[in-house]
């Protein structure tokens, strides 16, 4: 939990914030992207989501929706 807290970062394409710290790894967000834009960190002790080709997502939200713990928001227009 430790290495959670301290692990703030965030990552983002131009539609979505992944908010790693908040990610609870059950890779849904994974399965509900149809661009392969999310990978994985899968170690014994640390795992996230994380974001692999931001070029290619297109804002479609699928994972916003998808996922329970609120680690995936949409930017904002202004961002
Ligand atoms: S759906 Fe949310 S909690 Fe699950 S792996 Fe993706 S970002 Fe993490
Ligand atoms: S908004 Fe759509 S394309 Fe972009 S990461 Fe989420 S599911 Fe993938």
């Amino acid at each position: 939990m430790e290495t959670r807290r301290n692990n703030r970062r965030q990552a983002k394409t131009k539609y979505i914030l992944l908010d790693t710290g908040k990610c609870e790894a059950c890779w849904k967000c994974i399965e509900a992207c149809s661009n392969n834009v999310f990978g994985r960190v899968n170690l014994p002790w640390h795992k996230h989501a994380l974001i692999n080709n931001s070029d290619k997502c297109t804002g479609c939200s699928k994972c916003v929706n998808t996922c329970k713990f609120n680690a995936i928001s949409k930017v904002s227009a202004n961002n």
